[in-house]
């Protein structure tokens, strides 16, 4: 389907434009606005509300006030809700990806992939809502009886990356509505768009007012502040780099705040000589150019056991060099443009300083004149082991191959990170699978798979990639708390 300008400015009218507080669209309090720009133009596409610190805490003022009725509110009500959202959200599928690919730049078959992904967990919390089981038992002493349930959190403060606008929406949403909480929803200002429709599609879904409140703004301090200053607030659950999540965690220790932390990665991807070196580089593929490279699972490490370095490095970078870049809207286009220009320095400046330490382009390794920030799908080979761009997250479409000889050996580089979220090892053998999992320090392993989210998994990572996990049977806990009710012995007389 050809995406026609008017398709496109059609969509986009439809998009609310204003703050979400207490089921209303409102204007920020000072009548202040942001635009929101495509990547691959540069040009704006919206200009949206933007949130005071007084409308932050208007937004968490309705969450507090929401929270009590949500609360007791059947877990079968709250379900139907998510469920119906998750079939209003497949309705208009194709709405919610165009709208990415305006916002954020990635191909519309991305995008179409991430509003599946995203959002089965609408769909896997609405069932996860009515299992969430408490426990009973006699004490250990045969007399007195202890009773466990599950209650929600309370008001939660939810904070959402750009690089997938829709998932790391869901993700948080999907279980907070299924434990029963509030929410104060603040999305990237990079690509708010779709969290807003998202937000309005939960409100004709049957979402009461109050429950979910939504505040994009310039300032994300000026909105995070005083609401996790606020005794109200009982949660915080950030998605995005570790710098910040490690400045939101000091500010959540003043009240003693509930945290998830979904920070950033460098993920490991280890071939072995035994591997299957076409499904290698297709897992390659998938692991390093989903999201142009903009994601914290991403391969951001090759390590290649050197008797296969050279054949897997020429057939990776044939299928790099094979990619079509262009507008995410056009069917040809393989890969968007990243971010900003920014996020483009920031790419070329690493792989600038590893061909000066002696690494090889063997494809790509510039920026791509003309509009939109582009940077040519790059692989390098011979990067040496302390260079820059095997420390740093590198958010774009660049892959650094780098050799080892021994299993210990490419153990010991791949835990050589603070970062442990995902990591991807490809083998033929299962012993050694078990062998390397179990001495790999990631929160998660993609097993001859380049591609490993999936709303019925736990995700997460461990070191400085965060703490918690979304999706899986854990993602609801993370929105419920404990409470222990001790009875008396009933046969005390
Ligand atoms: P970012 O940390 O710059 O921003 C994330 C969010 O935090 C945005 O909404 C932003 O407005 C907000 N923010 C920024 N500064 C803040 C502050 N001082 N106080 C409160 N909020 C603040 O990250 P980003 O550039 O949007 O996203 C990319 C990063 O996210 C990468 O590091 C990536 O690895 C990480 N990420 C992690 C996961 C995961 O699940 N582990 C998923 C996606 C992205």
């Amino acid at each position: 389907m050809t995406i026609t300008p008017e398709r496109e400015a059609e969509l986009l009218a439809s998009v609310p434009t204003g703050l979400l507080i207490d089921g209303e669209w409102r204007d920020a309090s000072d009548g202040g606005t942001f635009d929101v720009h495509d990547p691959a133009t540069g040009k704006v596409l919206a200009t949206l509300a933007s949130a005071t610190s007084e409308d932050a805490l208007a937004a968490l003022d309705a969450a507090d006030a929401a929270q009590g009725q949500w609360a007791l509110t059947p877990a079968r009500e709250r379900s139907n809700i998510l469920r119906r959202a998750f079939d209003l959200i497949n309705e208009r599928a194709e709405d919610f990806a165009l709208l990415m690919t305006l916002e954020m730049g990635k191909p519309l078959a991305e995008a179409r992939g991430e509003v599946t992904y995203g959002n089965e967990f609408l769909r896997w919390f609405s069932e996860e809502a009515v299992r969430d089981y408490g426990r009973y038992l006699t004490t250990p002493e045969g007399k007195n009886k202890i009773l466990v349930q599950n209650k929600p959190v309370g008001p939660c403060l939810l904070i959402t990356p750009w690089n997938f606008p829709l998932a790391m929406a869901t993700r948080k949403v999907g279980p907070a509505i299924a434990a029963g909480c509030t929410m104060v929803l603040k999305p990237a200002k990079l690509t708010p768009l779709t969290s807003q429709l998202f937000a309005a599609t939960l409100l004709e879904a049957g979402l009461p007012a109050g429950v979910l409140n939504v505040v994009s703004g310039k300032s994300a301090s000026s909105i995070s502040g005083p609401v996790m200053a606020d005794p109200r607030l009982r949660k915080v659950s950030f998605t995005g780099s570790t710098p910040v999540g490690k400045r939101l965690l000091k500010d959540a220790a003043d009240n003693v705040l509930r945290t998830s932390m979904e920070l950033g990665g460098n993920a490991p991807f280890l071939v072995f000589d035994d591997a299957d070196l076409d499904k290698a580089v297709e897992g390659a593929m998938a692991a390093k150019m989903r999201n142009m490279g903009e994601a914290c699972t991403a391969a951001n490490r090759f390590l290649v056991q050197d008797t296969v370095a050279e054949e897997f490095t020429r057939k990776f970078a044939e299928a790099m060099s094979s990619l079509t870049p262009g507008r995410g809207t056009e069917e040809a286009s393989t890969v968007g443009p990243l971010i900003d220009s920014g996020a483009r320095d920031d790419v070329h400046a690493l792989v600038s300083d590893a061909v000066a330490a002696g690494a090889v382009a063997v494809t790509g390794g510039e920026p791509l004149a003309g509009d939109g920030y582009f940077y040519a799908p790059t692989v390098l080979g011979g990067v040496p082991n302390d260079a820059e761009i095997l420390r740093e997250e590198i958010f774009g479409p660049v892959a650094p191959v780098t050799t080892f000889s021994t299993e210990e050996e490419a153990i010991a580089l791949a835990n050589a990170s603070e970062y442990g979220l995902a990591s991807y090892l490809f083998t033929s053998d299962y012993a050694r699978m078990f062998r390397v999992a179990e001495q790999i320090e990631f929160g998660m392993v993609g097993f001859n798979a380049g591609v490993i989210s999936n709303a019925a998994a736990p995700f997460g990572g461990v070191k400085q990639s965060g703490l918690g996990r979304e999706g899986g049977s854990e993602g609801i806990a993370e929105y419920s708390t404990v409470q222990y009710i001790g009875i008396a012995d009933p046969y005390a007389k």
